[in-house]
């Protein structure tokens, strides 16, 4: 997958989703969003990823990834997020901002 590539209306249903990857985003987001709305401590629930920055300026997403212990950029290219660390638009971090977008929008 190129970086750029216009997509459009990729959340719209569940068929839209790719692969697994994406999906496993998604559900990491709704780890990480259970813990910041209290529904679960921390300690109960293992984060995958989790939210660091929203840079609504630049439609950039920070995200920590702590399988991988490093931070991940995801950028939201014409309304499609697409990972700058991971080079895709299909990866585990592009489904934790779709996620994001859910609840930015
Ligand atoms: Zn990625």
């Amino acid at each position: 997958m190129s970086i750029g590539a216009p997509k459009t209306q990729i959340y719209s249903n569940d068929s839209d989703i790719r692969n697994n990857l994406l999906e496993e985003g998604m559900k990491y987001y709704s780890h990480w969003l259970s813990v910041e709305e209290g529904s679960f401590n921390e300690s109960d629930i293992k984060l995958e990823l989790l939210l660091k920055e929203v840079d609504y300026e630049n439609n950039k997403l920070r995200i920590h990834d702590n399988l991988q212990n490093q931070d991940i950029e995801v950028i939201i290219n014409n309304g499609s997020p697409v990972c700058i660390t991971c080079k895709t638009d299909d990866c585990s971090h592009v489904g934790f901002a779709i996620g994001v977008q859910f609840k930015i929008n």
